[in-house]
């Protein structure tokens, strides 16, 4: 199977150039030539499989150059118990009104994005070598929180790489900012930047597509790659786990053979549900896809109007993971389901760069109703979200996890779908210890993040993450913190110059 790019549908790439490449030149995102399907024996034969199989399964599909080896190394060396702290890799609990909460949070930095980071590295140095690539790859990353960490985590000290993470100084969590300063690895470096997450990605994105700068790596022997939702080897690991999560379910007798369930995804660069939707074109029963949003409500306005509008304030919230404007990965979906016209998606974006926004013909966001429902949660209501379902279901959920399930009520409501949905859990509830006890015991809130963590664990009983309790002995390395105009030379002096 080959890859082409969203700007450019005459591009044929195998996906090994997808993965090391991470965006195309023209600025374009890959996406397979077509999606590859799962047929109901193929979903049954995943049954009784461990995580790590059914990984092997679904990549395979996607990764067609790659040889059966090359995969089995890279699922089996990442999925397992000492990377994930439950051998199931991922867990579901089961809250009222059908609600199957998928907990993708139990990697080493205790948020989703360990799904998909911690194969990527593999994939990455697999696909190099595959090329006959002999240059070092350095990979930038814009950040909102997690990926930054679960990056860090992922690549540290993987031969052949070099990572760099770029964080909005006053756009992540207390937790989220000391797990990034405090990252060890000889071949990691943290800065933060004054600036928001968009900020922060725009200016890796013209870094990677910048010529001079291209070609001076290059003089010196490297190449840039991506670890953001833009490049495909994220994506594709996050396809697993809403096929594994239905095979759990079936094991267990909560669904049948077939039955159609909905899924609910916390959305930010649109990568996690986007997942959900490659799933569902394969063939999942996957019924309504419902994008959840926090303030920064974007998507939700575009999916109810087929209008969108970056023109409008952007809002700081206790969700920092969604506080996002420009949802990169929408460009596949747009591509997709505009029958892959990669003209109108080089129209679309000038616009966006131009103006600011885009409007969709109406057969397209006739399409995309279809699939998708989108709806969103304000911080107010995400905290009672929290403190309701904490007293309700005696289950705590963090502000992400909450947002989802807020629109998963609301989504319940206007439509009478009652159909089983599965809730995606994108991070443990200590990793955002503040807000949530904020909504559940406002009276232990204390200036000190360790100790806020202590009085959640006395309050819920819930298992402190090691990886969590472990920061507070850390030393801050990295606190370097510059303008958004200095990210290139930042970049170059550090690559190069050192
Ligand atoms: C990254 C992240 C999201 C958003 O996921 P996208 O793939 O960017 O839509 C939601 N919740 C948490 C906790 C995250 O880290």
């Amino acid at each position: 199977m080959f890859y082409k790019s969203t700007r450019d549908s005459s591009l044929k790439i195998s996906s090994a150039e997808a993965i090391t490449k991470g965006i195309s030149d023209e600025g374009g995102l890959f996406v397979p030539e077509n999606i590859p399907t799962i047929s109901k024996d193929e979903i049954d034969s995943l049954r009784g499989q461990p995580y790590h199989k059914r990984a092997f399964a679904i990549l395979k599909k996607f990764l067609t150059d790659f040889t059966d080896d090359e995969l089995e190394y890279c699922t089996k060396i990442v999925y397992n118990n000492q990377n994930f702290d439950t051998e199931n890799i991922i867990e579901i609990t089961n809250i009222s009104k059908n609600g199957k909460v998928l907990e993708l949070w139990h990697g080493k930095t205790c948020a989703f994005k360990d799904m998909a980071l911690q194969i990527l590295p593999y994939l990455l140095v697999t696909s190099a070598k595959k090329l006959g690539i002999d240059k070092e790859i350095i990979i930038l990353v814009a950040t909102s929180g997690d990926t930054g960490k679960a990056a860090l985590e992922g690549f540290k000290d993987v031969p052949g790489t070099k990572i760099m993470v770029f964080y909005p100084e006053n756009g992540v969590s207390p937790m989220q900012k000391k797990q990034m300063i405090t990252q060890e690895g000889n071949n990691v470096s943290v800065c933060a930047i004054k600036g928001n997450f968009d900020d922060c990605q725009n200016g890796v994105k013209s870094i990677f597509t910048d010529d001079r700068v291209k070609n001076l790596l290059s003089d010196h022997n490297l190449q840039f790659s991506s670890a953001n939702s833009i490049n495909w080897g994220r994506l594709a690991p996050q396809i697993v786990y809403y096929i594994s999560a239905y095979v759990d379910l079936l094991e267990k007798g909560e669904i049948s053979d077939g039955e159609e369930v909905n899924i609910v995804v916390p959305t930010g660069n649109f990568g996690n549900i986007l997942a959900a939707y490659y799933a569902k074109k394969m063939g999942m029963p996957f019924k309504k896809l419902v994008c959840a949003s926090n303030s920064n409500n974007i998507l939700t306005d575009f999916i109810n109007t087929g209008k969108y509008n970056k023109n409008r304030d952007f809002h700081t919230t206790i969700s920092p993971s969604m506080d996002i404007l420009i949802s990169s990965n929408l460009e596949r979906l747009l591509y997709l389901i505009s029958n892959q016209n990669d003209m109108q998606i080089n129209s679309i974006f000038k616009n966006l760069s131009e103006t600011g926004e885009y409007i969709v013909d109406s057969d397209v966001h006739k399409k995309l109703l279809e699939d998708f429902y989108g709806g969103y949660a304000d911080d107010d209501v995400t905290k009672s979200t929290i403190g309701k379902i904490y007293k309700e279901e005696n289950y705590i959920v963090d502000t992400h996890t909450a947002v989802a399930i807020t629109v998963c009520r609301e989504f319940q409501e206007k439509t009478g779908d009652n159909a089983p949905i599965i809730i995606a859990s994108t991070a443990s509830p200590y990793k955002f210890c503040n807000a949530v006890l904020e909504s559940v015991s406002p009276g232990d809130i204390t200036d000190d993040e360790f100790i806020q963590i202590e009085n959640l664990h006395k309050k819920t009983g819930l298992k402190i993450p090691e990886s969590l309790a472990n920061l507070k002995t850390k030393t801050h390395i990295y606190t370097d913190s510059i303008n958004i105009n200095e990210m290139e030379d930042y970049v170059l002096k550090y690559f190069i110059s050192k």
